[in-house]
């Protein structure tokens, strides 16, 4: 067989929260893929990064008084920790905000640019007056100009569905600081996809099967017809303050994230060639022979069958050999759902003790080579998973793997018995069929197929009954005969079931006592001759359904402290109840002296006071307050601190109270303002 080069990529994940069971869908389906590839002796490479840049990871490492640096950095380890709980198995796991990313969207940017295709135009947009900075549409909120619900975002309403623009919401406001935006022209980048070359080239690529006939069909409408020009110029710029790279020429101007993610497949597979010494351009020149795969979800179809494969094209590089595109995962019929706790997260599965392989496994059995949603459906899982998985399978070595152990010194016998089974399982068109279902990603047909054999094996063990053998005078060989038949025929589904299961066929490899060479695709050969095997040992768990409800709960218990926000819980607090003058003495208020005043490295939110209130040595206090006030302009004010709160150990160091600033709890009006006293107010002394 000749040797494929083949290079895989699954969609980037956003750095900015947590993988879900719905990401997982895709990872494990293109894990599996990958892995089947690997076991045929193709070399292929699979490839992915964190999605790292733009508004979202920008405020939300303002949020949390951290750069974006450090918060990319950390997601990036959760990431990775998920990833590898489920034995999602990447050559090389990589982020975006990365030298060689950048290097990449400078030169596709520049070619693009030679080409003709890159037009500077100004646009009118939403501007935030007080932060400083432009809008994208999900940071604008106000009433839908359609049916008047409060607070919907600035592109649709989830209300009662309308798309609009969020020029048309009523008294619309900053999601970011609150304030009334303005609108404000600015010079935008654009991706001149309006170019008769660009609808041309997209007519043929999206209609020559590198995509699935649904998604090709999908494009289809979105080109229009061949007298039609419905495709617009893609705006790839943003303007500061943006967490990207700059693009060159252009200062102030970031590239839009949406066209790095792309390019961070590049990046991470150049990363990987320059540790590995494989050759980039091989994989990536125009006219490679290298097979590209992409898997994404269906929901990022427009930005991978159209913006990507015009970029490559026109920048110079070849374009993907495929887009596979699947669908949505919904939990017991429905959308993922916080309030019900089926938005699981993979940390939470993990943590509650459910093994990775029983959803592997499940996703398997659902899933085809079609953008269908699938389904988890809660109470199947456990059926399927202990009826077929652990019932059927793992059942075989489970019943007759300890009569070798126990009678034959571990030893396989010397020769087998004729099986019409065996010769089944490991004839080459066994191996055909069912590899076929794995490379068309029809896993559920390959599952249906092996848990058939699964079946036949099992018929095979009951009508021997080794448990009876074993009592019977005279029928030690027969016994022997058996149970190796029944191994072999054990150790022949696990390798069918090899990309689903990697953990499981690993510790079955070890408990058969095999080499690698045995558990690749297309086995020939069977197990016998006395080959000694080691002693069995209990090789996967039932699921108990109080797992399930357990894993229903956690996620549902971590839903109150990611929606609730605290200004929220204060004030609800504080509405409902009434605290007597003993619990308000209980604060030692005291006023305090800013005698030193500076930031922090690393904190955007923070900045670090020492603090004089009278006692022989100042305290050291972190205070929130970077977005309002100068260091500089604080050295010297009387302000009030809150002195008898406990120390709390930060990552900058101790912080031993807390100033007072007064501020708007739902955070619609911004601003911070600092607490000061009356003139002839002293350090130490007592407010009350
Ligand atoms: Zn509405």
């Amino acid at each position: 067989m000749t040797q494929r080069k083949i290079l895989v990529t699954s969609a980037l994940p956003y750095a900015n929260g947590a993988i879900h069971l719905g990401h997982l869908v895709e990872y494990i389906q293109s894990d599996i893929w990958v892995r089947f590839q690997k076991m045929q002796g193709n070399e292929c490479w699979y490839v992915c990064a964190d999605d790292t840049h733009g508004t979202p990871i920008m405020l939300r490492a303002e949020k949390e008084g951290i750069t974006p640096e450090a918060l990319i950095a950390r997601v990036h380890g959760e990431h990775t920790r998920d990833f590898a709980g489920f034995h999602v198995e990447f050559d090389n796991y990589y982020s975006t905000h990365s030298d060689e990313t950048r290097s990449f969207a400078e030169g596709i940017y520049r070619n693009l640019n030679d080409a003709g295709l890159i037009e500077v135009r100004s646009i009118e947009q939403y501007f935030d007056p007080l932060k400083q900075m432009f809008l994208p549409d999900r940071f604008i909120k106000g009433e839908c100009p359609k049916c008047g619900t409060m607070d919907q975002y600035g592109d649709s309403c989830e209300s009662c569905g309308a798309a609009y623009a969020p020029t048309d919401l009523k008294n619309p406001y900053s999601a970011v600081s609150g304030a009334k935006p303005e609108l404000r022209s600015s010079d935008h980048y654009f991706f001149k996809l309006s170019d008769p070359r660009c609808q041309q080239f997209l007519r043929s690529w999206t209609t020559h099967g590198a995509l699935q006939p649904e998604a090709a069909n999908k494009m289809q409408e979105w080109l229009g017809g061949a007298d039609e020009n419905r495709l617009t110029d893609w705006d790839i710029s943003r303007d500061a303050p943006y967490f990207g790279f700059e693009i060159p020429g252009a200062p102030g101007k970031f590239f839009y994230v949406w066209l790095d993610a792309p390019v961070g497949y590049m990046g991470s597979f150049k990363n990987l060639c320059n540790r590995t010494g494989i050759d980039f351009n091989e994989f990536w020149n125009k006219g490679s022979t290298a097979e590209l795969y992409h898997f994404i979800g269906k929901d990022i179809l427009y930005f991978h069958a159209l913006f990507w494969p015009a970029m490559l094209e026109y920048a110079g590089y070849r374009t993907p050999t495929k887009v596979f595109a699947h669908g949505f995962l919904t939990v017991d019929g429905q959308k993922m759902s916080k309030s019900r706790g089926t938005f699981i997260t993979a940390e939470s599965y993990l943590q509650q003790g459910l093994n990775p392989e029983w959803l592997r496994y499940y996703y398997a059995a659902k899933l085809n080579g079609t953008m269908e949603d699938i389904d988890l459906n809660l109470d199947d899982f456990v059926a399927r998973v202990n009826s077929d998985l652990i019932g059927k399978y793992i059942n075989i070595a489970s019943r007759c793997a300890g009569f070798i152990s126990k009678r034959f010194d571990g030893r396989l016998s010397r020769e087998l018995p004729p099986s019409e089974l065996l010769r089944k399982l490991k004839a080459p068109e066994t191996w055909k069929k069912i590899g076929l279902y794995y490379a068309d990603r029809d896993y559920g047909r390959a599952i249906r197929e092996i848990m058939l054999l699964a079946d036949e094996v099992n018929q095979y063990v009951d009508s021997k009954k080794p448990w009876n053998l074993a009592k019977l005078e005279g029928s030690s060989q027969e016994l022997h005969q058996v149970c190796s038949l029944a191994i072999n025929l054990f150790w022949l589904l696990t390798v069918y079931l090899k990309p689903v299961l990697p953990k499981l066929a690993d510790q079955v490899q070890s408990f058969l006592n095999l080499d690698e060479e045995k558990m690749k695709w297309d086995q020939h050969n069977v197990l016998f001759n006395e080959h000694q095997i080691r002693p069995y040992e209990h090789l996967m768990q039932r699921i108990d359904t109080k797992q399930i409800e357990s894993l229903l709960a956690a996620n549902k218990e971590s839903l109150v402290n990611d929606t609730l926000a605290p200004a929220q819980a204060t004030r609800a607090k504080a509405e409902t109840s009434h605290i007597s003058i003993d619990d308000f003495t209980k604060v030692d208020l005291r006023i305090a002296r800013i005698v030193e005043a500076a930031h922090v490295e690393g904190a955007d939110k923070l900045i670090r006071l020492i603090l004089d209130i009278g006692e022989e040595k100042p305290r050291q206090v972190f205070a929130g307050i970077k977005s309002a006030y100068d260091p500089a302009t604080l050295v010297g004010r009387l302000t009030v601190m809150v002195a008898n709160l406990a120390p709390r150990k930060m990552k900058f160091g101790m912080s031993e109270g807390m100033v007072l600033a007064a501020s708007d709890t739902d955070g619609k009006s911004p601003g911070l303002f600092l607490l000061s006293p009356d003139s002839g107010a002293q350090p130490g002394m007592r407010v009350k």
